[in-house]
Parts: structure tokens; sequence; C-alpha cells
């Protein structure tokens, strides 16, 4: 288990992540980011919407079948899964439900969207038994 510094996102990512987030209001809406964790740096290089399973308004579930798919196409594609990304009705923060999710993918970043539409995104890690904060870096 690595710790992970940083989370370097594409503009254009975000932009689809805020449109997804706009799209399931009022239930949380989620995603998949594929890339490439490399010296503490997962840079993300392509943003898969799913939809969330549960259709819920404090809490997200992405289909296991369609997360299983997702992850051996990334394999094949030679990426890795850099982040875990849902948005949150409130503040971007992870909530008692997120905790045991986030400790069955502790290599992976949780990327968090909350309201309101101003609020930045916050990156998280389920690392050495705590939660870690992730710096998201936006590229261009
Ligand atoms: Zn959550």
């Amino acid at each position: 288990m690595k710790r992970i510094k940083e989370l370097q996102i594409k503009q254009s990512h975000i932009k689809k992540l805020h449109d997804w987030v706009r799209k399931n209001e009022p239930f949380e809406a989620c995603a998949i980011l594929l890339g490439k964790i490399r010296d503490g740096i997962a840079e993300v290089d392509e943003v898969i919407l799913t939809p969330n399973a549960s259709e819920s308004t404090v809490h997200f579930e992405i289909d296991p079948e369609l997360l299983l798919k997702i992850l051996l196409e990334a394999e094949e594609k030679n990426k890795q899964l850099v982040s875990i990304f849902h948005s949150h009705p409130t503040r971007p923060y992870p909530s008692g439900v997120d905790i045991p999710y986030m400790q069955n993918y502790p290599d992976t970043v949780w990327l968090i969207k909350g309201l309101p539409e101003t609020e930045p995104m916050h990156g998280f890690q389920w690392f050495e038994n705590t939660i870690v904060e992730v710096k998201i870096n936006i590229t261009f």
C-alpha cells in the first residue's frame, strides 16, 4: 500500500464530472477514473461515468458486474484504477458509509464533489488506518 500525494486531472475531465453531477441530481453521482499511479502521483487519463445503482441521495453503489468489466478492460488497456469519484449533497468529505468502501480500495483516490457548486473537489486515501488528504492538481 502506497501513499498517493497528488491527483492530476484535466480541466475537461472536471467539467465532464460536474455535468454528470448535475444530470444525476438529486441522487449522488459516481464515476471511475483510470490512468496511472507513479511515484505517489495519480494521473487521470479516462473518466468512465457510471450509474448510481442505488439511486440514493446519501450513498452510491456501482454495480459490481459493471465495475469488474471496467477493471478488466482497464487491464487490457494497460491502465490502473486511479480514483473513484462520487458527489455529496453536502460537504465533500468521506461519510460513515464511505469509510468501509474506502478500506476495500486503499490504493486509489476517493474524489468527492460536494455542494454548493462552487465547492472544490476533495481527494482522500485510506492510508495506515486513517483518512489522508490527496492534493488535487487540475491541468489543462
Ligand atoms: Zn460519500
